[in-house]
């Protein structure tokens, strides 16, 4: 009993003490967090809109605060592209507007001189219409990518069949090829169901058509469906000039031209081959190329294939 006393006298001595030592101890250990946690949010207070370069040091001296400031980091890491990417598609979109503004500029200028001919100002009218449309065109370009690209491109997700839009394509690849020696052959009438939007593949198709009808100056367009077991593809073959293996790693670039297309006159925009992988992504398919210099291309559009429930709305 006494023994029980002297134990429980001393607890009630040592108590206060033990809870004023584990008070300390928590104190300590919030310090220890307090501290490395001040030092992530410095490093954050140096990061601005207009320099993203920086990041938060880690370690931290912390395992849970070294995560945290990880995960900040790599956050960083992806605004910090978004924002590059940004930048260069501002700074590409202006100087492009640019060169076709500028050349408008010069032929009005050209037009306002003194003893112009009817005549000559009726074909610098021409010409100034000619670039106006162009540039219209590259401005819509630019706003289906940069719509697509964020996501806010109003895509259909309908049942439709793959081989009458390769038809619709054929018949304005026809067109297109009058007056070049390229024969256009085309696709069996066999269905080929797909999954998207009818009206951004015959885009895609047209983009890549046309593609191979100015790319190829003698020579064939070949049209071909094929169906695996869950996605069905449309392709576009020529035998034209081709592409090298450094320019294929470049051409759906926004804004990239190959020799051939920054030497004629009034080139492509650079915006064809973009417009087609946006529009191919956001419909859930992609974009394949196989090709060699002077051997010819081969583009394969492919997207999802329909299993038969879902109908045409
Ligand atoms: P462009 O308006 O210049 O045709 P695209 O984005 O459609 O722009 O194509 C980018 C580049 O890819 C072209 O400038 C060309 O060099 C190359 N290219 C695209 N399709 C073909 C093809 N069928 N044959 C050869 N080169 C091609």
């Amino acid at each position: 009993l006494l023994g029980f006393g002297a134990l429980a006298a001393g607890a009630v001595l040592l108590l206060p003490l033990a809870a004023l030592a584990s008070r300390s101890n928590a104190r300590r250990s919030v310090a220890d967090t307090l501290v490395p946690l001040q030092g992530v949010a410095d490093d954050m207070a140096r990061i601005l809109p207009e320099d993203l370069s920086h990041r938060v040091a880690t370690p931290t001296g912390q395992q849970d605060i070294t995560e945290l400031a990880t995960t900040i980091n790599g956050m960083l890491d992806r605004v910090e592209h978004a924002h590059r990417t940004l930048e260069s598609f501002t700074a590409d979109a202006s100087h492009e507007l640019r060169t076709p503004l500028t050349h408008i500029r010069a032929r009005v200028q050209w037009c306002l001189g003194e003893q112009r001919t009817d005549d000559e100002i009726q074909e610098a009218l021409s010409a100034i219409q000619r670039e106006v449309d162009r540039t219209t065109k590259m401005a819509d370009d630019l706003l289906v990518i940069a719509r697509g690209e964020n996501r806010q491109l109003s895509v259909d997700r309908e049942e439709f069949d793959l081989t009458e839009v390769v038809h619709e394509v054929e018949e304005i690849t026809h067109a297109m090829a009058d007056g070049k020696e390229i024969t256009v052959s085309g696709v069996a009438n066999d269905p080929v169901l797909a999954v998207g939007d009818a009206n951004r593949t015959r885009q895609v198709l047209l983009n890549l058509a046309s593609n191979a009808v100015r790319y190829t100056p003698a020579g064939s367009v070949r049209f071909a469906t094929e169906q695996s077991d869950t996605m069905v593809c449309a392709s576009v073959q020529d035998t034209g000039i081709g592409i090298s293996p450094e320019q294929l790693e470049k051409i759906f670039n926004r804004f990239y031209r190959g020799d051939a297309s920054r030497s004629r006159a009034f080139g492509g925009s650079g915006l064809g081959l973009t417009i087609a992988k946006v529009l191919a992504e956001l419909q859930g398919g992609r974009i394949e190329v196989s090709s060699a210099s002077e051997q010819g291309s081969s583009f394969t559009l492919w997207l999802p294939r329909s299993d038969g429930n879902l109908r045409k709305s």
